[in-house]
C-alpha cells in the first residue's frame, strides 16, 4: 500500500521518469483490483514483482534527481571519475615512494619560500614546501597529496626526504658563502609517534654536515591531549638539540592558549586568514595587535604569513612583525633558486 502513496508531480525531475513511474503504478493498481480467480495476465506473480521493482527503481531515480536539483547531492560524473582515478594513482605513487624510494627520490621536490627579516631588511630564512612530480600527472600541489599521505601513513617518509634535500641544499649554500640562518620544514603530528623518529631526524641532519640550529621545524596546534603530549615530547628534544621550533597557522584552530604557551616555541606564524580579516574591520585589527603584543612579551618571534599587499605589510610591521612571508616578496620557488634572495659574504 505504501507504493500507492506516491506524489503525482515532481517539479524538478525529467517528466519521462514521472510518466514511466505512473505507468508502473497504474499496472500495479490494476493487479490489486483484479479478482483472485482470474487467469488474466495480471495474475502472474512475476507481473506483481515487475510492477513493484519498476515503481521502486523509478521512484529512487526521481528522489535522487530531486536531491540533485536541490543541490543536496551531486551525480558522479566523468570529472569525478577522473579525480578518483588521479587520487588512486597519487596514492599508489606515495606508497611506492614510502616503501621503495630513497631519501633522494626524484619524484619529491623541495620548493621554498624566502622569509623577510624585518630588522635587517634581508632574506635570511625560508620555509620548505613539498611538491611531487609524477610521471603521469606532472607537478602535484600539497592539497592533493598531503591529506592522503597523512591518512595512509606515508607522510613520515616524505618528510624525511624533504628534510634530507633541504639539509643538503643548506650545506651547499653555506659552502658557497650565502648567509642563511635557517630553513624550516613542516612536520605532521601523524609522524611524531613513528618509531625512531628523532633518531632518523638527527642522523639525516648530521649526514648533511650542517648544524642543528640551521634547521627549524613547524608544528600546527594539537587537536587533543594525545597529540599535545607527542608534540611536547618532540619539542623538548628539538630544543635540546638547538633546532628552532615554529607554531604554524596560528589563528586557524581553536587556539588553546595555555597549551601553546606551555610548549615554549621560538616563532609563532600568524595565519594569512588573520591578515585578511584585519583588512576588513577594526575589531580584527585590534585582535591582531593584542595577540602579537602578547607573543612578543612572552619572548616569541612573530612571523606573518600570506603578505600580499603594501597595506598588509604596513599593518604587520606596526603589529610587532619580526618576519614576513608571502607572495608580495616571493611565491614558493625550487629550493635551488633560493640563493638569488640571499646575501653573500
Ligand atoms: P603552510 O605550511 O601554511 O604553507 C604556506 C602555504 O601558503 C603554501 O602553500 C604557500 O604557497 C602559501 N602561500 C604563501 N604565501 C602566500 C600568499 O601571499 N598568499 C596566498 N594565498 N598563499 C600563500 P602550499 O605550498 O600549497 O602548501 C600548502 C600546505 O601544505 C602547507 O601550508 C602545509 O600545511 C602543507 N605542506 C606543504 N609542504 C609540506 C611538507 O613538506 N610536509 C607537511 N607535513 N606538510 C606540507
Ligand atoms: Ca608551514
Ligand atoms: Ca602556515
Amino acid at each position: 500500500t505504501r507504493l500507492n502513496r506516491i506524489p503525482r508531480s515532481f517539479p524538478n525531475v525529467n517528466p519521462v521518469f514521472t510518466i514511466i513511474l505512473h505507468f508502473f503504478r497504474l499496472l500495479y493498481s490494476m493487479y490489486r483490483r483484479s479478482p483472485a480467480e482470474s487467469d488474466h495476465l495480471l495474475y502472474y506473480p512475476q507481473f506483481r514483482n515487475i510492477c513493484q521493482a519498476g515503481i521502486l527503481i523509478f521512484f529512487s531515480v526521481i528522489y535522487f534527481s530531486e536531491k540533485v536539483a536541490q543541490n543536496s547531492y551531486r551525480v558522479f560524473g566523468e570529472e569525478d571519475y577522473q579525480t578518483y582515478k588521479e587520487m588512486h594513482y597519487i596514492k599508489s605513487q606515495l606508497k611506492d615512494i614510502a616503501e621503495h624510494g630513497s631519501l633522494d627520490d626524484e619524484r619529491v621536490l623541495v620548493y621554498c619560500q624566502p622569509v623577510r627579516n624585518v630588522h635587517t631588511g634581508t632574506y635570511d630564512t625560508a620555509e620548505s614546501l613539498m611538491r611531487l612530480r609524477l610521471p603521469q600527472t606532472g607537478l602535484v600541489f600539497p592539497d592533493r597529496f598531503i591529506p592522503l599521505a597523512e591518512k595512509y601513513g606515508y607522510i613520515h617518509r616524505l618528510s624525511m626526504i624533504i628534510l634530507n634535500k633541504t639539509c643538503r641544499q643548506i650545506k651547499h649554500m653555506q659552502d658557497e658563502g650565502y648567509q642563511i640562518s635557517r630553513v624550516s620544514v613542516n612536520l605532521s603530528v601523524e609522524e611524531l609517534g613513528e618509531k625512531d623518529f628523532m633518531e632518523e631526524f638527527k642522523s639525516i641532519v648530521r649526514a648533511a654536515g650542517i648544524d642543528f640550529h640551521t634547521i627549524a621545524v613547524e608544528f600546527t596546534e594539537s587537536q587533543n591531549d594525545t597529540e599535545y603530549e607527542l608534540v611536547q615530547e618532540c619539542v623538548s628534544e628539538f630544543k635540546q638539540l638547538g633546532v628552532c621550533t615554529y607554531l604554524d597557522d596560528f589563528g586557524t584552530g581553536y587556539s588553546n592558549f595555555d597549551r601553546i604557551l606551555s610548549l615554549k616555541l621560538d616563532v609563532v606564524k600568524f595565519d594569512r586568514s588573520l591578515l585578511l580579516m584585519a583588512d576588513q574591520d577594526a575589531n580584527s585589527r585590534f585582535m591582531l595587535d593584542y595577540f602579537s603584543t602578547a607573543f612578543e612579551r612572552l619572548g616569541y618571534k612573530v612571523l606573518y604569513e600570506g603578505v600580499e599587499t603594501d597595506a598588509q605589510e604596513e599593518l604587520c610591521i606596526i603589529s610587532h612583525a619580526d618576519y614576513l612571508q608571502g607572495y608580495k616578496f616571493s611565491k614558493p620557488i625550487p629550493i635551488e633558486e633560493l640563493p638569488r634572495f640571499l646575501t653573500r659574504g
